[in-house]
């Protein structure tokens, strides 16, 4: 084989694999993107990961978790925190709070936003704020019935 031969061979390659590669990673980001819409229930990674299994058994945890990570990153999902010792994510990356309440541990959203509380606090304060995650606390109204 000539060597120019062989180098358009191994650019070839080398392409085909970036392209299997790519595809790979958006077909991992699908599924994960899909496992947070489907649940619907501001999951962790480790509900994600649970769900996706099902029906990928090839996929591994440090897969699910990194894809999350780095869309919470990429704000292509958001990380609503850890109340409760494991990161939470939502599809929805819209401006809106949360309702978590205290007896069930359901995460609610609440679709309402105050657009002027960020200027607020820079007002206030001078900070600079990048982004801002609000969440309230109490009683659902099925654990509220039950209390009574
Ligand atoms: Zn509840
Ligand atoms: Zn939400």
């Amino acid at each position: 084989m000539k060597q120019d031969t062989v180098w358009h061979f191994r650019a070839c390659l080398k392409d085909i694999l970036n392209n299997m590669d790519n595809k790979r990673n958006t077909i991992q980001r699908q599924l994960v993107l899909d496992a947070v819409r489907e649940l619907g229930i501001h999951p962790t990674a480790e509900q994600v990961f649970d769900h996706i299994i099902e029906k990928y058994p090839s996929i591994s945890k440090a897969t699910v978790y990194r894809n999350l990570s780095q869309m919470a990153e990429s704000c292509e999902l958001l990380n609503i925190g850890s109340f409760d010792g494991s990161t939470h994510y939502d599809h929805n990356c819209h401006n809106h709070y949360h309702f978590i309440c205290d007896e069930c541990k359901q995460v609610f959203d609440i679709d309402d936003y105050f657009p002027d509380i960020c200027a607020r606090i820079k007002n206030m304060d001078g900070f600079d704020i990048t982004n801002h995650n609000i969440s309230f606390n109490g009683l659902c109204r099925v654990c509220k019935s039950k209390k009574r």
